[in-house]
C-alpha cells in the first residue's frame, strides 16, 4: 500500500493556504485482492439471504448479480482520497479533511473546524 502526497490550494473568498493532499494508491495485486474480497461478500450475503423466505427470491439473484459487478469495481478503482492537511483559509487553523475515496479535485467541502466553505483544488 502506497500513500501519494500532492500539494494542493485551499481557497475560501479570496484567502488561499497550501494544504497537502494524501492519497493511496492501490497496486494490481491489492486491486486483485479487493476484488475478490468484493465477490466473496457478495456471494456470502447471497448465501446467507437464501434462508430468508420470500425475500430470498429477489436477495440471493440480487446478490449473486451484485458480486461480480462490485468486483469489477473495487478492481479498476486504482486510487482513493484520503484527506487533505493544511490551514484552514477562512480561520487560519490546522485541519484535517476527510475525503470520500471517489472524490475527483477541484473540490467544494467544509472546514471541520468553522464550518467555512472550502475549495481544494490542484496548486
Ligand atoms: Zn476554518
Amino acid at each position: 500500500m502506497s500513500i501519494e502526497r500532492q500539494a494542493v490550494d485551499l481557497r475560501h473568498e479570496d484567502h488561499v493556504t497550501a494544504g497537502e493532499l494524501s492519497i493511496r494508491i492501490y497496486s494490481s495485486g491489492e486491486r486483485a485482492k479487493r476484488a475478490v474480497g468484493g465477490l466473496a461478500a457478495c456471494w456470502a450475503l447471497a448465501g446467507v439471504t437464501l434462508f430468508i423466505p420470500i425475500a430470498h427470491f429477489v436477495l440471493v439473484p440480487g446478490f449473486a448479480i451484485a458480486g461480480p459487478i462490485v468486483a469489477l469495481r473495487l478492481y479498476t478503482q486504482d486510487q482513493a482520497m484520503l484527506d487533505v492537511k493544511g490551514p484552514c483559509p477562512a480561520c487560519n487553523e490546522s485541519v484535517t479533511i476527510e475525503l470520500d475515496a471517489k472524490d475527483k479535485l477541484p473540490l467544494w467541502t467544509y472546514c471541520p473546524q468553522c464550518r467555512a466553505s472550502v475549495h481544494i483544488d490542484k496548486r
